[in-house]
């Protein structure tokens, strides 16, 4: 059963600019700082930019394997894509399993696929039924619309970043097999 928790980052700048959108797709991230859960990321970003050393960044939700944390209200312009994408879409950060290690250069070091894979599995079940909840919330949004953060990249719409297939492919799980997964949890409720 999916568990949403909603606590708006009123404080951070993205919010008080108060954009809106109407979602025609999600984007899919993965934080980069493996072992930070959904909930401690309220603390990190609700405070304006200055505040951050200048960092604009904000983001719809977060996920763990046990919850979402819904960050900014689901049609408001979020700031997470560093592209065009985030005028139409709402952004989703996975968050990476404590004891994930990445070396100097950004690449995953000595990956243990199988001392991550029940953590992979429930994240993975939380992203799948957060995206079909936003599909039955938001009929705009389209299945092919649900791209990751390197989707966006290689079509010119977002900034350039490799997450999450980066952490994903250790896992064997593709962005199609992600919109498969979508696809058929929407069908399903
Ligand atoms: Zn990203």
């Amino acid at each position: 059963m999916l568990n949403i928790i909603t606590k708006l980052m009123s404080e951070n700048d993205c919010y008080k600019a108060g954009r809106t959108i109407t979602p025609r797709g999600i984007t899919i991230h993965s934080t980069a700082e493996p072992g930070m859960r959904a909930g401690v990321w309220y603390e990190l970003w609700n405070k304006s930019a200055s505040e951050q050393g200048g960092r604009e960044v904000c983001v719809h939700a977060f996920a763990d394997d046990e919850i979402v944390m819904q960050y900014l209200p689901w049609t408001m312009r979020g700031w997470h894509a560093g592209g065009t994408d985030n005028n139409d879409h709402i952004g989703i950060e996975l968050c990476e399993p404590a004891g994930m290690i990445y070396t100097a250069d950004f690449d995953v070091a000595d990956y243990d696929t199988a001392r991550f894979q029940p953590y992979f599995d429930r994240l993975w079940s939380n992203a799948v039924q957060l995206c079909a909840y936003l599909i039955r919330q938001y009929p705009t949004i389209e299945i092919n619309e649900i791209v990751s953060h390197h989707e966006g990249f290689l079509r010119g719409t977002a900034s350039g970043h490799h997450d999450p297939e980066h952490w994903w492919k250790f896992h064997n799980k593709t962005m199609d097999d992600f919109r498969a997964a979508v696809a058929r949890e929407t069908e399903d409720k």
